[in-house]
């Protein structure tokens, strides 16, 4: 339900017209215009609801088109997989197959040896984080549990 002004003039108008007839001596042609009035303003009020409707229509749309155009903004990065966005001369790095598949910008959190996506829970790192934790852990399973160390 949208409360307009324009819904205001139409419970207006019909008020009027309704206290002109109690009056009882009333000229009916001004009570014919008080009726054509009251149609005229209730066409206007219903334009306005649908004006609303396209208005909510149109943002929804411009909404979904803003979210496709942060999608193609995005870079590929090869070595790990992720998409990014240059952000003041660092990356802020984005979930590829969320982005592919639900066509989501979700951000990756980032790890010692990697990225994990908390909606989808890919895990993506590049070669050289992927040897270095294989490596870590030949010498010493255990060793990746200290936080020293990472
Ligand atoms: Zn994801």
């Amino acid at each position: 339900m949208i409360f307009s002004e324009t819904k205001a003039a139409v419970d207006l108008v019909k008020d009027l017209a309704a206290l002109l007839r109690q009056t009882g001596n009333y000229d009916p042609v001004l009570i014919q215009k008080f009726d054509d009035l009251r149609g005229q303003v209730l066409t206007a009020y219903q334009t306005e609801i649908e004006l609303y409707k396209e208005v909510d229509s149109l943002n929804e749309k411009v909404r979904q088109l803003e979210a496709r155009l942060e999608l193609q903004q995005m870079s590929y990065d090869k070595a790990s997989g992720l998409y990014f966005v240059e952000n003041g001369g660092k990356r802020d790095y984005y979930c590829q197959r969320c982005a592919d598949a639900d066509k989501k910008q979700v951000r990756v959190t980032e790890q010692s040896h990697g990225w994990t996506c908390r909606a989808c829970n890919q895990f993506y790192q590049t070669e050289q984080q992927n040897r270095n934790s294989r490596m870590i852990e030949t010498v010493d399973p255990d060793i990746r549990n200290r936080s020293t160390m990472w």
